[in-house]
Parts: C-alpha cells; structure tokens; sequence
C-alpha cells in the first residue's frame, strides 16, 4: 500500500521542543502522542475531520497530556497504547503489544516494541512503499532517547530493530532535537562531513521555521552515532556521554 493523495502528515510544534504528528486520510485523521489537546482540536474542527484513531508511543506527560481532553470532544475515538501500561495510560481502549497489526486510517500499521527510554516504549509502523515509522522517545534525528526505565542493551537492540525496516522509512519522532544532536554528534567527530552538511542543512530549515522531521532511515544510518555503533559498549559509552551534554 502506498500513502495515497488524500493522505498528508502534519506537525504541530507545541509546549518547548514537542512535535504533535497528525496522520490524515480523507476526512479521517489521526494523532499520534497528544502532548496537549487545544492546537490538535482546533486542527480537527477548522478542517472539519474525524478523529479516529489517538496513538501512545509511551506514558510521559508530554506524550499523553492533551489525550482525556480529545476523548471528551470525540468520545468514541480510538486510544491505542501499550497493554503493559493500563496502569500510566488508563484511558487506552486499544491494548496492544509487539507484533500486533492494526488498521487505521485504512492502512496496515504494525506495533513495534522498541523498549529502553521506557520499559514499555512502543512504535507504529506504516507498511507501504513509502513507510513511515512514529517512533515517540526512542530515535531522534541524529540522537536516541534517554535510557530512563530499560537497559542500555535494551535500547541497543531497539535500535537494531528500527535499523532492519526498509532504508526509506521515513522516521517521525516526537521531539525537535537535531540541531542539538548534530552539535552534540560534531564534538564527537570533528572532522564528520556528512554531519557538517546535515547542521547547515538543518540551520537552514529552522531559520525559516521548518521543522527537520522527518529524517530518512538511509540518511540517519549516515550520521546518527547511536545507529552507527557497532557494539554494546560503543553505544553505552556514546548514551552516557550524550547525557552529559546539556
Ligand atoms: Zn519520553
């Protein structure tokens, strides 16, 4: 299945450095980790959309905030999250779990569990020939979430997984960080070229007030540090040295 014509994804850029990502079909739509519910309502209203689907990639409040809000507007909506967390999601109506196939929005959506920023972190994968993989905590452009509840070798291996879907998955995570990221990636490798031309690239986009997701899987495998390590203690070493930096 390919994203059809009708189909579009938009971002809200909400709270210090969220992205609320809209999935539309039509006059369907779906959110994915509501940060907060006003912007995402009055998206729905002024275009005069359903809202079918709320997708939780994990519980932190500036995932689920905006979520018991939306559900008072559209009472039958879908809330899909992970069945481990019933207890920090307890408005989910939709428990679902690794390996789970869904249909949303008319299209084939595959749950990924990809754990280690949380200990139940899961993504939803888009299968079509342009897939598209909301990602939440787990994989920024050119960083990785923070190892809050998992293991290191968790998160490693969460990464492993992502790097198996197809190369031009195109990859929505849930905050704006690259700049950051690249900065963080150049200190690193002083000489990167690539991450060089990724930070003017990226500089660009933010003086005009783009946002720089979605990134491309073939192109993270290039400058994302996390992606490239090739072992456990590679990626420990670079997560624990990430984490000091401001
Ligand atoms: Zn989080």
């Amino acid at each position: 299945m390919e994203l059809n014509k009708e189909q579009k994804i938009i971002g809200l850029r909400v709270l210090n450095d969220n992205i609320i990502w809209l999935w539309k079909n039509n006059k369907s739509i779906a959110v994915i980790d509501p940060a907060i519910s006003q912007p995402v309502i009055k998206y729905i209203k002024s275009n005069d959309l359903n809202l079918e689907a709320i997708l939780q990639t994990h519980h932190h409040s500036d995932h689920i905030g905006g979520t018991e809000e939306l559900i008072k507007e559209w009472p039958n909506v879908k809330v899909i999250a992970s069945a481990k967390e019933k207890d920090r999601i307890p408005f989910q109506n939709l428990s679902v779990k690794d390996g789970d196939n869904l249909i949303i929005l008319n299209q084939e959506v595959q749950v990924i569990e990809v754990i280690g920023h949380t200990k139940s972190h899961i993504a939803f994968y888009l299968k079509n020939k342009n897939p598209v993989l909301f990602i939440g905590d787990t994989l920024f452009s050119a960083g990785c979430g923070r190892v809050f509840e998992g293991t290191y070798r968790q998160m490693f291996n969460s990464l492993k997984r992502i790097k198996k879907l197809p190369k031009n998955t195109l990859i929505y995570c849930a905050h704006e960080y690259t700049k950051n990221n690249l900065e963080w990636a150049l200190a690193q490798e002083p000489t990167n070229n690539n991450l060089k031309i990724k930070l003017r690239e990226v500089e660009g986009k933010i003086a005009s007030k783009e946002l720089t997701i979605p990134c491309k899987l073939a192109d993270e495998m290039r400058i994302n540090l996390f992606l490239r390590a090739k072992n456990l203690e590679e990626f420990t070493f670079l997560r624990a040295n990430k984490d000091l930096w401001v």
